[in-house]
């Protein structure tokens, strides 16, 4: 995976080299997602296409990013109980998300590589800290009672 995010254009081009087609609720999905610049849940993705494609659907949202997550444009990671979230792929990092206040955190792969060596060698299990956030408290919330 390559460490940086791709631009709308790119992303456009490589749906267009796949034969797909480009429809206004797609670029702004797109153009969201580059907007937001983290993680959002199909929710407030959807929200933000209605304010310039105003007939576009929840499920016309769940439909588009299925098909970005195909060709690896789009990741998705769920955060504890809450929904999944959504984001450009392109920046290695996982995900920590606090268990009472809900907030999710993004870490560089580097600071789960130890962990995942050791998994490895001592299971042969394979980690992907990006699918799914690891579960725990967060500063605020761990100092704060
Ligand atoms: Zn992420
Ligand atoms: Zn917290
Ligand atoms: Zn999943």
């Amino acid at each position: 995976m390559a460490n940086r995010t791709p631009t709308e254009d790119e992303v456009v081009a490589q749906l267009r080299a796949e034969g797909k087609r480009i429809t206004q609720a797609k670029r702004a999905v797109i153009r969201a997602l580059l907007d937001a610049g983290d993680h959002r849940t199909v929710e407030e993705i959807t929200g933000t296409v209605q304010a310039q494609v105003p007939d576009t659907s929840l499920s016309t949202v769940y439909r588009i990013l299925e098909e970005l997550e195909i060709f690896a444009i789009v990741d998705h990671t769920h955060n504890g109980h809450q929904a999944a979230t959504y984001h450009l792929a392109g920046r290695d990092h996982g995900h920590v998300t606090c268990q009472r206040c809900g907030t999710t955190f993004e870490v560089s792969t580097e600071v789960f590589d130890l962990f995942s060596r050791e998994l490895r060698r001592t299971t042969g299990f394979q980690l992907d800290p990006h699918h799914v956030a690891l579960s725990g408290l967060c500063e605020e919330c761990r100092t704060g009672d």
